[in-house]
């Protein structure tokens, strides 16, 4: 079965829901249906782009540190 990345318009939840032909995704938060589904590269699980989208947001918050090792990053 594939396996999709969904986000809730209602509850702006973001998940995984597999989905096979016969069922209907509905919103596991709020149970709504009426859910949109979020592309991803087929190669890349959706899980881990959503992880890269998260560290590039936080990224771009902290500033950029991509060059420096996790361990000579400043904590804050
Ligand atoms: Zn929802």
């Amino acid at each position: 079965m594939p396996l999709y990345d969904y986000r809730c318009p209602r509850c702006q939840e973001v998940f995984e829901l597999l989905v096979s032909a016969s069922t209907k995704p509905r919103c596991p938060h709020c149970g709504g249906r009426k859910l949109e589904r979020l592309m991803s590269a087929p190669a890349a699980p959706g899980r881990s782009a959503q992880i890269i989208k998260q560290a590039r947001r936080r990224a771009a918050q902290e500033g950029h540190f991509s060059h420096y090792a996790p361990h000579e990053r400043p904590r804050r």
